[in-house]
């Protein structure tokens, strides 16, 4: 039962580091506790899977050290995913801001990386849990609940904490510090916000209503769809500011990005007009009497001082709120922090204090924003791994 690699985790990353380090001869076993591999990709991007996009950049990742993601992004960019999808005979589409989707669904892309696994020569076992993991004279020791196994080189690729209904653990991050890696304190991310009374209500009478916004929080910035629920917000750019927001942080809205907020209201207000006619422009009926039970303001415009009308589109157009929580791993698709990246080589991924040990894809402290961003980090940290291991 000895292998030159075993792969912790049967997702997105393990996939495709197996597959790579197959097709370079290396014997290799993947193991994964949950009963189907890969059940992450299944259910991402509404069931059609985004699995990459065509504007990757470093920017477009949270770590505590920005360039860490340069190396394995640079050596597996967004086209050569492209090209295997399409080797497959996968049919896709683009979305707006680059993101890539299947046609016929997320199961595909599985379907994809099972068969490279499959003619690499992997072994794969699923519902197998590890209780054990220890360093040897021939690498590692596992004992699991489908027997004991050794490896020359162990990578670690069991994702993070979102989505626990899927089997989603801590195992990654515990492993690391049972060999001494430090691992930053994780928490949900592109997940939805959460508000307290009274705001809580106020949105939930809205629930259903799309907005496009642009969000700000601690000088990030995303323009997109705004959904409102029973809880308070979502929607693409709630899930893109969830990644930089805090508890006690405030977010900044604004209700009206790109639109001269202040100059057409003056411009109302000289041809005699009311706010009601103005907000009709952009806003349902619904949310215009939300908005203005809210903060009310003089209807016919004619009848408000040059001030209140500025300070009134200042409200519309940099409304500042404190949602109370985020909505939790539950509802996340990724979570933030992870293994410290400054305990791991950006080309090799392997463990700088423990020679043989790897760590890639989300258990990293690697997150990327919404738009098949996570997933070209899973293939490329994968990628680069397999090639070394
Ligand atoms: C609802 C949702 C939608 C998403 N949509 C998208 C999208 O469209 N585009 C995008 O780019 N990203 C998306 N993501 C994020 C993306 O799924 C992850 O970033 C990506 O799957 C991470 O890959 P990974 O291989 O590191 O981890 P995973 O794909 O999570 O794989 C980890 C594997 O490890 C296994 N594992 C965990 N713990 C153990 C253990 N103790 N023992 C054995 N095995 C274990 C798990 O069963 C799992 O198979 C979405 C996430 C969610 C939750």
């Amino acid at each position: 039962m000895h292998y030159d690699v075993i792969i912790l985790g049967a997702g997105a990353a393990g996939l495709m580091c197996a597959a790579q380090a197959g097709y370079r001869g290396r014997k290799v076993l993947v193991l994964d506790h949950a009963p189907k591999a890969a059940a992450k990709i299944r259910i991402s991007g509404g069931g059609k899977c985004n699995f990459t996009n065509l504007n990757v950049k470093p920017e477009n990742y949270i770590c505590a050290n920005p360039h860490f993601v340069k190396s394995a992004l640079a050596r597996y960019p967004a086209l050569q995913f492209i090209e295997l999808v399409e080797r497959h005979g996968i049919d896709y589409e683009q979305r707006a801001h680059g993101q890539l989707f299947t046609l016929d669904g997320a199961g595909k892309i599985i379907a994809m990386l099972r068969t490279e696994a499959d003619w690499a020569g992997v072994e794969l076992r699923l519902g197998c849990s590890i209780t054990q993991v220890q360093a040897n004279a021939q690498g590692f020791g596992l004992v699991t609940s489908q027997g004991t196994f050794s490896c020359h080189s162990l990578v670690v690729a069991t994702g993070g904490l979102a989505y626990p209904k899927l089997k989603a653990s801590d195992f990654g991050m515990q492993l690391a510090q049972q060999f001494g890696l430090n691992v930053i304190t994780s928490q949900p991310g592109l997940v939805p916000l959460v508000f307290k009374y009274p705001w809580k209500d106020w949105f939930a009478e809205l629930a259903g209503l799309s907005l496009e916004v642009e969000i700000c929080c601690q000088g990030q910035c995303f323009r997109e769809a705004m959904l409102v629920t029973h809880q308070g917000i979502s929607g693409p750019v709630v899930l893109q500011i969830s990644n930089y927001w805090q508890p006690g942080l405030p977010i900044s809205i604004n209700l009206f990005p790109g639109v001269e907020v202040l100059a057409q209201l003056q411009q109302f207000k000289a041809n005699n007009q009311t706010l009601s006619k103005w907000f009709g422009q952009y806003w349902t009926k619904r949310f215009t009497q939300a908005w203005l039970q809210k903060y009310p303001f003089e209807n016919l415009l004619a009848n408000a001082s040059d001030k209140a009308l500025e300070d009134y589109a200042e409200r519309l157009t940099n409304w500042t709120l404190y949602p109370e929580t985020s909505a939790g791993y539950d509802k996340a698709e990724v979570s933030l922090g992870g293994v410290d990246t400054d305990e791991v080589s950006s080309k090799t991924f392997e463990a700088y204090k423990q020679p043989g040990l790897y760590f890639i894809g989300e258990v990293l402290e690697v997150t990327g924003h919404l738009g098949g961003y996570n997933f070209q980090w899973a293939w490329a940290s994968g990628h680069a791994c397999g090639q070394v291991v």
